[in-house]
């Protein structure tokens, strides 16, 4: 079973890739854990990812599909992969395809996990951190007893610069841009499976499986 998952910061694609790959017993292939294999397995490819990061650069398009390609045609993923971070943009998911195609694959089914763009905010700006001790909260899903106080140590809390709102808007309509035109080529290409991700984490969970389980019954005819 061939995965890609999408959905945006906050969106909980963390926690749904932890409990896909645990059922379906499939690798997470995540784009900085593919990049970090390759940098230490000292491939070519891994080689020149590296001189580009060290240089502060973009790693290209060409390095990055060739480094795509090396991984799924690894043993592991002959059952399937889940595909986390890659592709960014129509053009590199066009070459996923071509590569997909090669061996007779393709991606069986996008995974989008939608949370609309005002509780992903609320989500994203939610952290606190204790001034005193380092502790850290989460104003929705790991609040303190008193507001703006520690429970350990009674210090004050703070919000980090990076998760004020200004900061948060600008990351989410930056991906928000970016993931867009992606979820309209796989929703024409009729693979796309939107979830509602404002469901509590194992709803959402039990939605993916029900598709999951779905494709296997009618792979097997
Ligand atoms: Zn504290």
């Amino acid at each position: 079973m061939n995965l890609l998952l999408m959905g945006l910061p906050g969106a909980g694609k963390g926690t749904q890739a932890e409990q896909i790959i645990e059922k379906y017993d499939i690798p997470h292939i995540s784009t900085g854990d593919m990049f970090r294999a390759a940098i230490k397995e000292g491939t070519q490819l891994g080689k020149k990812a590296k001189e580009y990061m060290d240089a502060g650069e973009l790693v290209p398009d060409e390095v990055t599909i060739g480094i795509v390609r090396e991984r799924l045609s690894k043993e592991d993923c002959t059952k399937g992969f889940l595909l986390d971070g890659f592709p960014r943009t129509t053009a590199q998911a066009e070459v996923l395809d071509q590569i997909l195609s090669e061996t007779g694959k393709s991606i069986d089914h996008v995974l989008n996990i939608n949370v609309a763009p005002e509780e992903l905010m609320a989500r994203l700006t939610g952290r606190r951190i204790c001034r005193d001790c380092g502790s850290t909260y989460h104003l929705i899903f790991n609040p303190t007893k008193a507001e703006g106080e520690c429970d350990k140590c009674s210090g004050e809390l703070y919000q980090r610069a990076d998760d004020n709102e200004e900061t948060v808007g600008t990351r989410l309509k930056v991906n928000i841009d970016q993931q867009q035109p992606l979820l309209d080529y796989y929703r024409e290409k009729g693979n796309l499976r939107d979830f509602e991700g404002s469901k509590p984490i194992d709803k959402v969970f039990q939605d993916i499986e029900v598709i999951l389980n779905q494709a296997t019954y009618s792979s097997k005819g």
